[in-house]
């Protein structure tokens, strides 16, 4: 096929902006050449609609499928709202170019959704639990299930809705709780005529869902081309999903679990509840060996664990096998029995018995076992972390080709590297399309927070904070200061921070809820005029993933160089970047805190209007000037800052 640049913006519905009709050229190139693109372009450059009107295009033109996976709920949404547009703009192609958003029953599930125990159920608890609800009698079920069956008329209805419409996966769910139908269920029969399914990141990562995906879909993973939204997020999220991780807290459940279900014997004469008291003192007692007030992390040996169980229970190495396997087997009996109790089918038994078996049978080059405290000692934990996310990066090479965009991937080849991606992929970096003058970022040489420097007194820790008080009541504008963790927030905040700050003052805290964050975030946006401030954290669900347009954000302050911790993890993740790429610092240190740098900065500006300034209080800021191409030292904050916003 050839390629005209015109021809290539046949489904492109706006008048394209700048660096638009390259992205769209380069995405063309690599799915014809079916090499897979690692594309940069920052935030609001419009490579979502770049990337999904090319994508379609070329499925309709070349019978192939869609799956577009992002991390969040909003992300989704705008991917259906392009779509949407497209459809507005290009109504020939509204049936051929019909998507829609897949989400788990934890979000569709309408009885999951009226019930708090249920609706933090696991992919695969809800399954079975919906499958028990389908299976039942009439008036024992599942009401939003039976009336599906029996209202094909409403069903009928529904589905001519949605391809008019191109919904949310919220709306579905909005609308079928007004019809009593399940959503869950109407979505997975659309997903048979979708060009173009956009779901979670676990729906590819998960084997078990992702061949049920396909299943659904009627289509393999040869035919289908796969994008992957917010990219920068995926090789943490690889490490996250194949890690597991065993609590005091989780190890209680098991005893309470015990307690209700009965406490059979495992091994000889041993019962259950012997081996739940034994692993429970176990931890207790590696916490004890290997941890401090000032260490909440250490690397174990392979036998630390076993050997203590070993010789407490007087057990070999080959026993322990085999109660993990019994553990597996009543954990399932208990699973069972819950579901036919119509209750949640979780087996916390089940999960320690596959978790010992993960712990035996460890994959010694890419996993490291740990113990981690962050309670002081109230719910210590033993954890299998995985290192290498190419590991479960593995399922992306069956797929047609894939396309892996985001605002912040720099540096390209680490992301390649650290996924395993093919040595002919595509890196592509787009400069920001927005008039320079309109960002500024600026670093004090005055101030550091590195952890020698702000441990050995409190001047440093009062000299940052008088910066951020100065700059916030100095300027009527909206102004977020970034902190690099909430314990930071929180000594700040403690020392006065919060009353010496003439504003009205928000403050993002750990444990918010997402309709409660949403809340102080709107608040806080409308303080443009007068000034208000928000205390925040790099790497958090503001600094990640909001928008602030215009004056809703005009100052960013950053406290110190967001540098992950020096745990036992962070070292060994270190250690083996460095054994694989020989690039330990580069990979697992300066790339990731570039990245929340970045994303933090990134709030100022959203469209070529936005004008905004950074201010990183950390003169180790220099040492990213390569990924900062704007990074002036400033001997005066003030003063930069007022220079700025008029326009100097
Ligand atoms: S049919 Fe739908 S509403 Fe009913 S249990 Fe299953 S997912 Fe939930």
């Amino acid at each position: 096929m050839t390629s005209t640049g015109k021809d290539e913006l046949e489904l492109f519905p706006y008048k394209p902006r700048k660096y638009q009709r390259e992205m769209v050229l380069a995405i063309r190139d690599s799915l014809e050449k079916k090499v897979p693109l690692v594309l940069e372009s920052g935030t609001g450059s419009g490579k979502t609609i770049c990337v999904v009107s090319q994508a379609l295009k070329f499925s309709i033109e070349n019978d192939k499928r869609i799956i577009y996976i992002t991390r969040t709920n909003a992300q989704q949404r705008q991917v259906i709202e392009e779509v949407r547009e497209i459809a507005g703009r290009f109504p020939d192609f509204k049936e051929e170019i019909f998507s829609i958003g897949m989400q788990g029953r934890s979000h569709t599930c309408l009885l999951a959704r009226e019930d708090p125990e249920l609706s933090k159920g696991s992919a695969e608890e809800l399954s079975r639990f919906c499958s028990e609800m389908k299976r039942r009698r009439k008036g024992d079920g599942c009401p939003y299930f039976e009336k599906m069956i029996d209202d094909t008329e409403k069903v009928d209805e529904l589905t001519e809705w949605m391809r008019k419409t191109l919904p949310t996966v919220e709306e579905v769910v909005e609308r079928c709780r007004r019809a009593i139908i399940c959503p869950y269920e109407l979505n997975r029969m659309m997903l048979g005529s979708a060009r173009m399914v956009i779901a979670p990141y676990i729906y590819i990562f998960d084997d078990k869902l992702r061949s049920l995906l396909l299943e659904m879909m009627g289509t393999r993973e040869e035919d289908t081309i796969l994008i992957v939204d917010e990219a920068h997020n995926l090789p943490e999220y690889l490490r996250e999903i194949l890690s597991s991780y065993l609590s005091i807290y989780s190890v209680n459940q098991c005893i309470a679990e015990c307690e209700r279900f009965g406490n059979p014997f495992i091994l000889r004469n041993m019962r259950l509840s012997d081996f739940l008291l034994t692993i429970r003192d176990a931890i207790d007692q590696i916490r004890g060996e290997f941890l401090s007030e000032h260490k909440s992390d250490a690397l174990l040996e392979k036998d630390v664990l076993t050997s203590i169980i070993s010789d407490a229970l007087d057990i070999s190495r080959n026993d322990m096998r085999s109660i993990a396997e019994q553990l597996i087997i009543y954990g399932e009996e208990i699973k069972d029995l819950k579901q036919r109790e119509k209750k949640l089918p979780r087996s916390y038994i089940y999960r320690l018995g596959a978790f010992l078996t993960s712990w035996l049978d460890l994959d010694d080059e890419s996993f490291v076992r740990l113990i981690v405290d962050e309670t002081d000692g109230r719910n210590p934990r033993i954890e299998i972390y995985c290192l290498d996310p190419a590991i479960g990066a593995r399922p992306i090479s069956k797929f047609y080709t894939s396309i892996h965009m985001s605002g912040t991937l720099s540096p390209l080849d680490e992301y390649k590297d650290s996924l395993s991606l093919p040595e002919d992929t595509k890196l592509i970096s787009f400069p920001s399309p927005f008039p320079k003058e309109n960002r500024r970022v600026v670093y004090t040489p005055l101030v550091s927070t590195k952890y020698e420097e702000i441990r050995s007194s409190d001047e440093m820790v009062e000299r940052i904070k008088e910066m951020i008080v100065k700059i916030c009541n100095s300027f009527s504008k909206n102004t977020i200061v970034f902190f690099p963790s909430f314990d930071l927030m929180k000594e700040f905040v403690d020392r006065g921070l919060v009353k010496e700050v003439k504003k009205t003052i928000y403050l993002e805290k750990r444990e918010m809820k997402q309709d409660e964050l949403m809340d102080i975030v709107l608040k806080f946006k409308k303080g443009k005029g007068k000034g208000n401030v928000m205390l925040s954290v790099v790497g958090g669900r503001i600094s990640e993933g909001m928008d602030f347009p215009a004056e809703e954000l005009e100052i960013a302050i950053i406290v110190g160089i967001p540098y992950p911790k020096p745990t036992a993890r962070q070292k060994a993740l270190q250690r083996y970047y460095d054994k694989k790429f020989g690039k330990g610092w580069d990979y697992a240190v300066n790339a990731p805190t570039a990245r929340k740098l970045l994303q933090s900065i990134g709030r100022l500006i959203r469209d070529e209007k936005d004008r905004g300034i950074a201010v990183i209080l950390d003169r180790r800021a220099y040492r990213f000037r390569r990924y900062l191409s704007d990074l002036k030292i400033s001997g005066d904050l003030i003063k930069s800052i007022k220079d700025f916003l008029e326009g100097g």
